[in-house]
């Protein structure tokens, strides 16, 4: 049978060739026509020989999803819907920034793309439409890469000056309950230096795993956003039930362990402003006493209203004030617009 080509850190590609009688400088090769060159084939590989191309195609494929639809925002958003060889489907969301002084030959200053890692998630956040949908299973390594680079085959982006700037693990599921997949995904694309994808351009977010993250700080070189949302138990477990397990304290204790090895990378704290339930004038000044010690910046975040769900967006007076308390306790702060939002493409919409 076969083996999907992206599921492999080049040097398990290596052994891999090894272990057929290919030299193993071939995975430098692959890996370069691949990743930087977006080629599908091994016929297009010009640089090997076609005897090796024939035998290279006995043994491998390179995987992409089929592109069910493609939903475009007014806003520029693009909602990937993809679809998965055993049909099912995960979404993927590609969130370009367009800013005035843009140089005309190119269409975006930043382009991110939010990946999915598993189909649905089992965490249960009661304000997000992936968790209200249950989990199904965890994505493997070509699922997860192959949602990057489609939306590169899709627009055309190979031999363009524009780049796919950064990488956000949001999309649906947690990263950290599929920890080994994510890891070597994220290996694979930081591994051509000339895509530029260095480990500034990658940020993983999770809802808190304190215990993967500890281990994190060692593995994983990569930005770190953690989706807080609350600043006590209290407020926490109603809304995010898997704080009854990883609590606050000791989530903020294991970003304390991630800072000790990533001096350098400020962690975001994602924060969902809730009308009424975590958004009040204390609920700022619990937040800076609890995050002063960390290195860490506050992304306020607009909640994005879906079918069913039981919470409304806080009020621009109540967003304001809040972040006016962060602020001036001199945490740097900012406040996410909603992206996406007519094509349900924003933070905490994705459901298939
Ligand atoms: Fe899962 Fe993230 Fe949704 Fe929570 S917010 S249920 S961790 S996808």
């Amino acid at each position: 049978m076969k083996k999907g080509i992206l599921n492999y850190t080049k040097n398990e590609l290596k052994e891999l060739l090894n272990n057929i009688d290919i030299p193993k400088f071939r995975a430098d090769q692959i890996f370069i026509w691949i990743y930087r060159y977006g080629k599908c084939s091994f016929s297009h590989m010009t640089n090997l020989s076609k005897t090796l191309q024939d035998q290279l195609d006995k043994e491998f494929y390179i995987y992409r999803p089929r592109i069910s639809n493609v939903l475009e925002s007014a806003d520029g958003t693009l909602k990937f819907l993809l679809e998965l060889e055993d049909k099912n489907a995960i979404e993927t969301v590609f969130i370009p920034e367009i800013r005035p002084q843009l140089n005309n030959s190119k269409k975006w200053n930043r382009a991110t793309v939010c990946v999915s890692s598993q189909v649905g998630c089992s965490v249960g956040c009661k304000f997000c439409n992936t968790g209200y949908n249950g989990f199904i299973r965890n994505l493997s390594v070509e699922e997860i890469i192959s949602q990057f680079l489609i939306v590169k085959d899709y627009l055309k982006l190979w031999d363009s000056e524009d780049r796919l700037s950064n990488i956000v693990f949001m999309g649906m599921g947690e990263p950290l309950f599929n920890y080994e997949n994510v890891l070597k995904s994220i290996e694979n694309l930081m591994s051509d230096e000339d895509e530029g994808l260095s480990r500034r351009k990658i940020t993983l977010s999770t809802s808190g795993i304190s215990s993967v993250l500890l281990k994190i700080a060692k593995d994983i070189p990569c930005r770190l956003a953690i989706s807080l949302h609350a600043p006590n138990d209290g407020i926490r477990s109603p809304i995010m039930p898997i704080n009854n397990i990883y609590n606050v304290a000791s989530i903020i204790d294991a970003c304390e362990e991630y800072t000790k090895y990533h001096e350098y990378l400020k962690i975001t704290i994602e924060y969902l402003l809730l009308k009424g339930i975590n958004d009040s004038k204390d609920c700022a000044k619990e937040l800076v006493k609890l995050i002063r010690k960390l290195n860490a910046k506050v992304n306020l975040l607009q909640f994005n209203s879906w079918n069913g769900c039981q919470f409304e967006p806080s009020d621009q007076k109540s967003v304001n004030e809040f972040s006016e308390i962060l602020k001036n306790a001199g945490i740097e702060t900012t406040f996410r617009a909603r992206r996406g939002e007519d094509i349900m493409a924003a933070c905490g919409q994705l459901a298939t």
